[in-house]
């Protein structure tokens, strides 16, 4: 097989794209097409200093070494979870670190057992109905925030990749999630009330293309997926669609871009769910729809 940029010979082939690369224009071909989807979307520019959002895992960590290599100002923030089987977080945690050590990247570093007393499993064990990924999700949402507005960054961005998005479309049209359909973009703007623009660089990469990029870029990441993830219904969407993609190539693709499309040529509507009005919570001073304390500062009150 046969690189389609060079000549020599291709380490990967992407029937969606009918495009076969090597491992030296393979990277290139794959940052490029990240700055093309920042552009596209308006996510930043180069005056911006973005928030990248790292876990330890492949789309993290490719998508914050694009940024560095594509000369982006950036910063990494890592919540330590507390997840103990297996030593999953030390060992996420590990990564996260040599990653912006080898590179001189700075990273901030949320240890919830160090500075709020608990981890999130345990916390879910004590409030008995709640799941470790309900709490998980409210924590990271509040932590990347605050470090976000505390490190003068002006926008967070995540590593979902294609096949993260895909399935969160699947799973929202299943039910036909309207509110969900209506907020599910590249780029969720900032809220005058103190959220921080939120933005998915990765939203176009396949998860297989990133996974190549980590290993050609020598990457060292977490294999394994969160323990908590094992009942997640987006893995059994994932599973469907990786199905259909094997049958039908690029299926993932155009589920998703032609959505986006739809939607921004007016085709489809959906009506955002109304937020109740925001205040600042007493405690920490970021946006909260409860009033008083926001779910976070109540969270170590229990
Ligand atoms: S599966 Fe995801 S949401 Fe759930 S606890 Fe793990 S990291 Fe958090
Ligand atoms: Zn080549
Ligand atoms: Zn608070």
């Amino acid at each position: 097989m046969k690189c389609q940029g060079c000549g020599g010979s291709a380490v990967i082939k992407m029937r969606q794209h009918k495009l076969a690369l090597c491992a030296d224009c393979f990277p290139d071909w794959l940052r490029r097409r990240v700055q093309h989807t920042i552009e596209r979307y308006g996510m930043f520019g180069p005056a911006d200093k973005v928030l990248v959002a790292v876990s330890g895992g492949k789309d993290s960590l490719a998508l914050w070494d694009m940024l560095a290599a594509l000369d982006y100002q950036s910063e990494g923030v890592y919540i330590d979870l507390g997840i103990p089987h297996g030593d999953y977080s030390a060992q996420s945690r590990g990564r996260a670190l040599a990653f912006a050590q080898a590179r001189g990247l700075t990273l901030h570093v949320v240890d919830l057992v160090a500075t709020y007393g608990a981890s999130v499993p345990e916390k879910a064990r004590a409030l008995r109905g709640r799941s470790a990924c309900s709490l998980c999700g409210m924590v990271k949402r509040h932590e990347m925030n605050r470090v976000a507005r505390e490190s003068d960054c002006t926008v967070l961005a995540t590593g979902h990749n294609l096949d993260d998005e895909a399935a969160t479309l699947f799973g929202n049209t299943l039910r036909w999630q309207t509110g969900y359909l209506a907020r599910q973009a590249p780029v969720l703007p900032a809220s005058s009330d103190g959220f921080m623009r939120k933005v998915k660089p990765l939203c176009r990469v396949a998860e297989r293309e990133s996974a190549a990029y980590a290993l050609l870029q020598g990457i060292d990441y977490v294999r394994d997926e969160c323990p908590f993830s094992e009942r997640a219904t987006s893995l059994v969407y994932k599973r469907l669609l990786n199905d259909l993609e094997s049958r039908s190539p690029a299926a993932k693709q155009s589920f998703y871009l032609e959505f986006l499309k739809a939607r921004d040529r007016g085709a489809v509507q959906f009506q955002e769910v109304e937020r109740p009005p925001m205040t600042s919570c007493e405690q920490c001073g970021q946006p909260t729809t409860a009033g008083g304390l926001c779910a976070f500062c109540r969270l170590w009150e229990v």
